[in-house]
């Protein structure tokens, strides 16, 4: 495959604007600098990422993502209230913000902190836009080889070098 297009073991920039059914603007990169992953390994959501596979800078495509596809269906139960004391004191906890907490089995699971006052924080284990179809605007700015390091880490590192905390790097998309 030509280096210069969307496969495995590239790194793509790309700019992207993401809308749900209604229309409105969820998130963009348009005033910003472009987005910039490594393809298949699921730094973005699964839907979006099958439809850039083949694709060469200058491309612009439309990709209207269902939930399976994206951040996965709503689960009805995900809410969960814990005592406000179960959390570090010096925390601010505010609606909106994730927080990574450990369940039973030591495993980290992300939640988003839905409410919160003195005495309970209430979690949603949904990723906020779990159980919507997301429409994504998209244009691929360009693409390159990812190199040896991106690869063994496993995420595209920005056009500084290697310049993040390890374990705090995550995909928006
Ligand atoms: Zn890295």
């Amino acid at each position: 495959m030509p280096q210069d297009v969307i496969g495995p073991e590239t790194v793509v920039s790309l700019h992207y604007t993401l809308r749900n059914d209604a229309g409105s603007v969820i998130d963009t990169s348009r005033e910003r600098e472009p987005l910039e992953y490594l393809h298949g390994v699921g730094e973005i959501v699964p839907g979006l990422e099958r439809a850039l596979t083949g694709k060469a800078p200058g491309a612009k495509l439309a990709v209207v993502v269902p939930p399976e596809d994206g951040y996965g269906p709503r689960d009805p139960n995900g809410k969960q209230e814990f005592p406000r004391e179960d959390f570090p004191e010096d925390l601010t906890i505010e609606p909106g913000m994730q927080i990574v907490v450990e369940d039973e089995d030591g495993e980290e699971v992300p939640c988003w902190v839905l409410a919160a006052d003195a005495r309970v924080v209430t979690l949603d284990l949904n990723h906020p836009l779990a159980g919507e179809r997301l429409h994504f605007d998209v244009e691929v700015v360009a693409v390159r080889a990812a190199t040896a390091e991106e690869l063994e880490h496993g995420h595209a590192h920005g056009p500084h070098g290697h310049g993040h905390d390890d374990e705090d790097e995550d995909a928006d998309i």
